[in-house]
């Protein structure tokens, strides 16, 4: 149970977390926080948050869990601000895309990396932003990573884990720079993909033609460049290095393709189209996607 959760951040995450923990009953009291009063009104209007706080320092006074919900370039000005106030036997937690560039921001922001403070990920959203977008089921039989350090409390990993089993998500654990590697192949470089796609096809003069023409795959691998460009300007600078790892992978193997494309290599462009289909038909199977 949770007296008073704080969620500094009421957005897609943010307010999708305080919807299912509201739903599985187990806050007491939900304050909201974050710098637009027209978007905490309207998340205590939805049900969302009883309370609302403009000041991160106010909004943790009496927490017994803080969730810190806003984008990556914004975690250590938080942390700042909420450092002198947040009480000695409150839990912390984040939701931030990458994790390693929160330690730096938690070390600056409070001076040091507080053993209440865990790390965490929920490995769910969408390509839409903001309160009105958040829904109560986004984490159910989804993934959320911990990423603990040694100097983590464990009785604070466990009350993060259990608040995040109670929206009916599966915690797992694991390093940050695995968490980071892992997240920069799954997602950090679909995203940059699907961002440069889009944006080559709409900088080329027959932009509107080429749109209307676009059918079902195209809709399909373009979604996420729907998704919020602060936010994803803020991972990549966040995640850098295991991102540049990735696309310089992948660049090295547009290469190949292109090569074979040029050389009319039909065995290479079977090769890969077939290993392709294996591992996404295995995957898609076996993890249900
Ligand atoms: P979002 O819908 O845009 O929500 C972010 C919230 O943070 C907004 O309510 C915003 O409200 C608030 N905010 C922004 N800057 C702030 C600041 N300086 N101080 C206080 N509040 C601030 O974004 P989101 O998708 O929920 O993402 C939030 C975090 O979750 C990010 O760190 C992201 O990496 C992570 N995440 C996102 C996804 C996803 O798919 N979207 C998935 C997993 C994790 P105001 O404008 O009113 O301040």
């Amino acid at each position: 149970m949770i007296n008073r959760l704080t969620i500094i951040g009421v957005g897609l995450i943010g307010g999708s977390l305080a919807r299912a923990l509201r739903q599985a009953r187990v806050c007491r009291e939900i304050v909201g926080c974050g710098r637009e009063l027209a978007s905490l009104r309207q998340a205590q209007a939805l049900g969302v948050i009883d309370r609302i706080e403009l000041d991160p320092g106010a909004a943790v006074m009496g927490a017994d869990m803080v969730v810190v919900a806003v984008p990556l370039g914004a975690m250590e000005s938080v942390f700042r601000a909420i450092a002198p106030h947040v009480g000695a036997d409150a839990v912390i937690t984040d939701v931030g895309s990458a994790k390693a560039s929160v330690i730096g921001a938690a070390r600056r922001g409070f001076g040091t990396m507080p053993a209440q403070l865990v790390l965490g990920h929920p490995i769910a959203g969408t390509e839409r932003s903001g309160v009105e977008a958040s829904y109560a089921e986004l984490f159910a039989h989804r993934k959320v990573i911990l990423t603990p350090l040694q100097q983590t409390a464990r009785s604070a990993v466990e009350r993060v884990r259990d608040m995040w089993q109670a929206t009916g998500a599966q915690v797992v654990e694991m390093s940050v720079e695995h968490h980071d590697k892992i997240l920069a192949a799954t997602s950090h470089l679909p995203h940059m993909l699907a961002y440069t796609l889009v944006d080559t096809l709409a900088r080329m003069g027959e932009h509107d033609e080429i749109f209307s023409y676009a059918a079902g795959g195209f809709r399909d691998f373009t979604r996420i460049a729907s998704s919020d460009p602060q936010m994803w300007h803020d991972i990549c600078l966040s995640n850098r290095e295991a991102l540049l790892a990735m696309l310089d992978l992948f660049i090295q193997d547009l290469g190949r393709l292109r090569e074979a494309v040029g050389n009319n290599d039909s065995a290479y462009l079977l090769t890969l189209f077939q290993r392709a289909k294996q591992a996404r038909d295995h995957f898609a199977q076996q993890f249900k996607a």
